[in-house]
């Protein structure tokens, strides 16, 4: 038996003006999401509680069956497993975005999605300026996305679980005074931040995107501090083999500390220009495999799309993949007997506020053994008539597995 999950990363929405009153999953047409909800149950799934940050850190933790409240320790060192760093108990990850800061106010939390060789030297430049100090370590990662290790060495760390940050993608277009890092440690953090403001003002990299007409890196920005979280591997915990596909590394991440198999897609960009049809060929080579019985598909477009505020692209988002990726794995798994496919975002990411949100998102699941209930349709408001809800979003995937 195989088994499927597919997230439209941040599709869920509310109903959009320019889309006459509808959502994006209202408004596209997603013949194959609409088969999957027809045959099977839609229903409601709240995968981040109300005390956390709205992210696909809590999100796809959550979605993948585990409660965050008790294994979530921060979205950093699940980004550092994507890297392979491995992480001491007493070490502590923390993610350093370059993004730019203009008169006090977070302008671009992607320093408008910083060139990798130009995040590069920037890193580098950082990295420099802390010899002499044996505790901090900068990774270099894809573009705008890097870190930062806090090594203890036998020490003991300035952090604790109170150290707070905020996302940068949460004050976009606001002024960041109010929301730098406080807590035990934070002081460290602010320093970091203020020296790379000296350290990028003249860098090269940063001279020639002005020359260019493009956005510096102005500064770093520090958030999403946490230790190695302690996750029982997925096999263990629900007896299937799994694998992920994804673009990014903190759903390769999580799925390197739950022991699944990484595919890399080539054409996989995280991004709204990202190669659909690429994926949807790659979950079925991957499924054909006999070690993999459970496949999560997981595409960034969609909640790209609505961290820059475009309606229409959120809508071509999600049609492509139906028609690229739902479409055809629904047909593969039909052809070779017993299976269930899910679909589900992680979070829901308004295209209003640009950000993430906390509250219910829409799932449809399908297969053996599913009795479909009224809903034949996969949006918000066929979910939100659904007679089935999970308030505690990591109960799903116990349901989803369920065979009986
Ligand atoms: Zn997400």
């Amino acid at each position: 038996m195989k088994f499927v999950l597919v997230i439209p990363d941040g599709v869920a929405d509310e109903p959009q003006a320019t889309l006459g009153k509808k959502t994006p999953l209202q408004a596209a047409h997603i013949p194959a999401m609409d088969a999957v909800a027809a045959s099977g149950i839609v229903g409601r799934t709240d995968n981040v509680p109300a005390s956390m940050p709205s992210g696909s850190d809590v999100g796809t933790m959550t979605l993948f069956g585990y409660d965050t409240l008790k294994y979530h320790t921060g979205r950093a060192p699940i980004e550092a497993a994507a890297q392979g760093i491995e992480l001491n108990p007493g070490d502590w990850a923390v993610r350093c975005n370059l993004v730019t800061v203009h008169d006090g106010v977070m302008k671009s939390f992607t320093a408008d999605q910083y060139p990798n060789n130009a995040g590069q030297a920037l890193i580098e430049l950082l990295q420099k300026d802390q010899c002499g100090d044996s505790h901090w370590k900068y990774h270099t990662g894809v573009s705008y996305r890097n870190l930062l290790i806090y090594r203890s060495r036998g020490t003991s760390a300035p952090f604790s679980t109170d150290t707070q940050s905020t996302p940068p993608h949460d004050i976009t277009d606001q002024s960041v005074a109010g929301h730098l890092p406080s807590g035990p440690g934070s002081d460290d953090l602010k320093a970091l931040m203020e020296r790379s403001i000296e350290l990028f003002a003249d860098a090269p990299a940063n001279v020639a995107r002005r020359q260019a007409g493009e956005l510096p890196a102005t500064q770093t920005w520090l958030w999403g501090i946490g230790q190695r979280p302690n996750l029982q591997p997925f096999v263990e915990r629900y007896g299937v083999r799994g694998a992920v596909i994804t673009a990014v590394d903190l759903l390769r991440g999580m799925g390197r500390l739950i022991g699944w198999d990484v595919v890399e897609v080539e054409g996989a960009t995280g991004y709204l220009d990202t190669d659909y049809a690429a994926k949807g060929r790659a979950a079925i080579e991957t499924l054909s495999r006999d070690d993999v019985d459970f496949l999560v598909v997981h595409v960034e477009a969609t909640d790209e799309a609505s961290h820059e505020g475009e309606t229409a692209e959120k809508v071509k988002a999600v049609e492509s993949i139906d028609r690229d990726i739902v479409a055809p794995v629904h047909d593969w798994l039909k052809q070779q007997g017993d299976y269930r496919l899910l679909i589900s975002p992680d979070h829901p990411t308004f295209l209003r506020t640009r950000t993430h949100s906390h509250g219910d998102c829409p799932f449809a699941m399908c297969g053996t053994g599913i009795e479909p209930n009224a809903p034949t349709t996969y949006d918000e408001v066929a979910a939100a008539l659904s007679d089935i809800g999970f308030p505690e979003g990591h109960e799903l995937m116990g349901r989803f597995l369920k065979i009986s």
